[in-house]
């Protein structure tokens, strides 16, 4: 039997037809037939074998072409219709009789193609997939991809918006859950002089590593527009692709990827966005061709294929409606607006479908699994970038699992009396050296050799900045077989340490190894203190290995060399340029892009990628960026030191942020004392006015451009908060952002206006407000805040003192006071002196407090007298009289009583036996 075949249109390219009998597949050949017009019609039908088609009047005429007849019986039997050669005749010829034939014949062909793609559904709904394991899931970290299908010069937008709103925000959602999303966007790292030919197998064969990977549901996002998309000819698609593919002709490459990916698997996971039209008229006119198709066919297999979608998986279509908004003018590239509905419904989709194959309660949330996730997440994070770095893993590994520690360290000669002492390993390096993926990647490959390692990555969470945090972590793994009872909870951190050190003891006795993994200690909330260390057990017997991380760090340092025996030190020096390129080009193979041989060296031989932080930002930001064609000239622009790559990239997503708000968030976070919390961060980005607080959506995204850059952190009574990453970008928000004065004063006013109005915590006030006040130039609300805000009084006096001495005028005033006119004494008049708050909110007698800072003074002396100097003297006063400093009028002896001069305390009378001026 033989199948009327619908004939390919040859707009494009040649004038060759190509002819196939569409199924079964593998039975039948191509045959080439050239084609002539004897007027206009640019569809013809033809027959295979004997049967010859009702080709219309006036349709091509088409023979057997001579050079590429692969003969068979049915291409002999086949004659041609007509006669007549003509040359070239790639565009469909215009005209209404023409343009209805081939809608009619393109209707044809895209029915026999979706005969065949049904036909192959039911084929592979008979159990390929299914039939393979569904248990394949478990615990730990889990790699997820998404395969994105689209046309591209039509979806540069919406692949914008996927790559810098989507996939983030899955991305952070997905390692909550450990798992690790990686985006499948071909836009990119299909290489720039490949053949058709490779383009169809790349995209193919990374659509059924997904498949395979997934057993058959991959999770595939398509978006379909009002273009088809480049159908290849039979000479690009070899015989390699038609066999392992199944290839359907005619089909364009999206369309072979939604037949691939999701039509024959009937996959569950696939979603199909479909972009409605109407924003088109607003297009200029030169960009119009590159969104809309008019090829007849092309129109036909779209519509088709739309409805089908919709028909197959209502669940997983969508209309989505967007806006033209102009023509960027540095890559010529069509922006469109209004995306939210597209990326909203990508986001839940995709939520809803790892949420199914990755439940929940696949990680088993004992407590403490939940105290290992933050050191896990960061450890994953940054462990799998580490590339080279062998002499030093070597040297790690040596410490943790080999038997002999440096041969200096152990004393041996007096027996085992001493136990041996071991010291510890002091890894050091530069700051973005990548001390701290070496530290993860160590971690990762120790922990597959022994059971007994205690890590611990300081920063990675809220609660590792606490050294406390530490010590339980590390009371908890020597003591694991009692369950903790209520005492060990109520431990002090002195009881701890000493129990930590009996324990550490302990274990000295035994055969097992304990490796303890710390990095990064000069970042623990203790480090400028005097404690800092001091909960370091100060000896571990040998059969205990501990290694921690620092940067150089003046105090860390010091305290860790002063041990007892001292340190082993292991220096993390640059990088080389070998694994330099195979940072790069691991980096990108993650995301399924690679920069061509002449661009990686052009990356790796800049000055800055000694610098692994410098690295990886670099190739972050090569990433995101979208226009392949121009990642050369972007590579050449990336500045070759830290900062300048930073200023860069935040002056990029400055510049792309639509919440207007990472700009601010970098500021308030370089304005703070020490970091920010996320409920403040809130509020602060919000709406002042009215108090309402910036809606979550915003935040994450605003914090999801953000996050390469902040670090969580401790802050004020243990709550978590956040902070830079990385002083040199507070250097550079400081010297970019905030280097004008009054733009820094805005922000401590902003910062202010939170604390003195919206923040609930008083400790959180008194330790705030006044700061800021005092940075945004506010001296008369800071001494307003401080005289009468009870808030205040949950300051430490020596801070209030600091504030308020900071401001008040402090000019010299020799001893005796000014000579030279009348000078009248400063005092508390008697109507003031017996009541209370003129200088505290604490209800302590006016005559009794310091009239600057406010504290109790009961018993003075004569140095302690207010004083002021010519400047801020008192107005003329009749002989006799005094000066009031609480109601500031004349104070006159009341029945012969003196008036009780006004005192500052001990603190604030500065040396005894000199004075300053008081005036506030
Ligand atoms: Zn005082
Ligand atoms: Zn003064
Ligand atoms: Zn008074």
């Amino acid at each position: 039997m033989f199948l009327e075949t619908p004939v390919l249109s040859f707009k494009k390219k040649s004038s060759f037809l190509y002819l196939k009998q569409l199924w079964p597949p593998r039975n039948s050949q191509w045959k080439y037939y050239k084609v002539s017009f004897q007027k206009s019609p640019s569809v013809a039908f033809v027959a295979m074998g004997t049967k010859v088609s009702k080709a219309k009047q006036r349709s091509p005429s088409i023979s057997p072409h001579p050079e590429q007849h692969h003969g068979t019986t049915q291409a002999e039997n086949s004659s041609p219709v007509g006669n007549g050669v003509s040359k070239d005749h790639h565009s469909a010829p215009k005209g209404q009789p023409a343009n209805q034939m081939s809608s009619q014949s393109a209707a044809k062909i895209v029915a026999g193609c979706w005969e065949k793609i049904e036909q192959q559904c039911a084929h592979n709904q008979s159990g390929t997939w299914n039939s393979k394991g569904k248990d394949r899931v478990q615990a730990g970290w889990q790699e997820v991809r998404i395969f994105v299908s689209s046309t591209f010069a039509d979806f540069h937008a919406e692949r914008e918006a996927l790559v810098k709103k989507v996939f983030p925000e899955l991305r952070e959602w997905c390692e909550g859950r450990q798992l690790h999303l990686v985006e499948c966007d071909l836009r990119w790292g299909v290489p720039k002089d490949s053949t058709s030919q490779t383009t169809i197998s790349i995209c193919l064969e990374e659509l059924d590593r997904c498949l395979k990977e997934t057993d058959g549901q991959p999770f595939f996002l398509a978006m379909l527009g009002e273009r088809y998309g480049w159908i290849p000819s039979s000479e690009d698609v070899s015989a390699d692709i038609r066999d392992n593919f199944d290839w359907v002709d005619h089909l364009s490459i999206t369309h072979m990827e939604v037949t691939h990916g999701a039509l024959r698997p009937k996959n569950p996971n696939a979603a199909f966005f479909l972009r409605d039209p109407t924003f088109l008229k607003d297009i200029p006119e030169e960009f119009y061709g590159s969104f809309v198709d008019d090829d007849p066919l092309c129109v036909e297999q779209l519509k088709e294929l739309k409805s089908r979608l919709h028909l197959k998986f209502p669940d997983q279509t969508f209309d989505y409606k967007c806006n033209f908004s102009d023509v960027q003018a540095a890559d010529n590239k069509v922006q469109l607006s209004d995306l939210d509905d597209f990326c909203t419904q990508a986001v839940e989709f995709l939520k809803n479908a790892f949420n199914k194959k990755y439940p929940e309660d696949r990680l088993q949330h004992d407590p403490l699994s939940i105290e290992l996730l933050p050191h896990d997440t960061y450890m994953e994070q940054k462990g799998q970038l580490v590339l080279g770095r062998e002499a030093e893993m070597e040297k790690l590994m040596q410490f943790a699992t080999g038997d002999d520690v440096s041969s200096s360290a152990v004393p041996s000669d007096s027996g085992q009396a001493e136990q041996g002492s071991c010291p510890i390993l002091m890894v050091l390096a530069q700051p973005g050296t990548g001390k701290s993926s070496l530290m993860a990647k160590f971690t990762m490959e120790v922990i597959q050799k022994s059971d007994n390692v205690l890590y611990h990555f300081v920063g990675c969470g809220p609660d590792t900045m606490d050294p406390t945090n530490i010590l339980q972590r590390l009371y908890k793994k020597l003591h694991p077989s009692g369950s903790e009872t209520e005492e060990d909870n109520e431990m002090s951190p002195d009881q701890l340490k000493e129990k930590v050190q009996k324990h550490l003891q302990d274990f000295g006795e035994k055969k097992e190894r304990l490796v303890i993994i710390i990095d990064a200690v000069n970042q623990l909330a203790d480090q400028s203190s005097t404690f800092h260390l001091d909960w370091l057990p100060p000896t571990f017997p040998s059969n205990v290995r501990c290694i921690v991380s620092t940067t150089e760090h003046p105090p860390t340092l010091s305290r860790l060399r002063d041990r007892q025996p001292p340190p082993d030190e292991l220096t993390v020096p640059d990088l080389d340029k070998n694994t330099r390129q195979d940072i790069v080009t691991r980096y990108f193979k993650r995301y399924n892009k690679a920069l061509d041989k002449e661009q990686l060296e052009l990356l790796t031989s800049s000055d800055g990628s000694s610098n692994p932080m410098w690295l990886a930002i670099a190739c972050e930001e090569l990433r995101v960026y979208g226009v392949f064609e121009q990642v050369t000239a972007k590579i050449q622009s990336l500045p070759p030191y830290l900062e300048g790559l930073l200023s860069m990239v935040i002056s990029r997503v400055i510049q792309e942020d639509e919440t207007r708000c990472a700009e601010k968030m970098l500021c308030l976070l370089e304005c703070s004392q020490s970091g920010l919390q996320q409920t403040q961060l809130l509020m602060l980005l919000g709406d002042p006015e009215k108090a309402t607080p910036l809606p979550l959506l915003t935040w994450s995204q605003v914090h999801r451009s953000l996050k390469p850059f902040l670090r969580n952190t401790t802050g004020h009574m243990n709550l978590p908060g956040m902070d830079f990453c990385h002083n040199s970008i507070r250097q550079v928000v400081q010297e970019t952002l905030l280097s004008n004065q009054a733009t820094q004063q805005n922000y401590h006013k902003l910062l202010a206006d939170y604390y003195q109005g919206q923040c609930a915590s008083q400790q959180l006030v008194a330790l705030e407000l006044p700061y800021h006040l005092q940075q945004a130039g506010l001296h008369s609300q800071l001494v307003e805040f401080l005289r009468k805000d009870p808030r205040s009084l949950k300051m430490a006096m020596h801070s209030r003192q600091k504030y308020m001495n900071a401001i008040r005028c402090r000019t010299y005033i020799p001893p005796g006071g000014f000579h030279g006119g009348h000078v009248a004494q400063i005092v508390i008049c008697k109507m003031c002196s017996m009541r209370m708050q003129a200088f505290t909110p604490a209800r302590t007698m006016n005559k009794d407090t310091c009239v600057i800072c406010g504290h109790f003074t009961p018993f003075k002396k004569e140095q302690q007298k207010v004083q002021f100097c010519m400047l801020h003297k008192p107005p003329l006063v009749a002989p006799g009289q005094d000066w009031c400093v609480v109601c500031e009028k004349p104070a006159i002896a009341l029945r012969g009583r003196q008036n009780d001069p006004a005192y500052l305390c001990m603190m604030c009378s500065v040396g005894i036996s000199t004075n300053r001026c008081a005036k506030v």
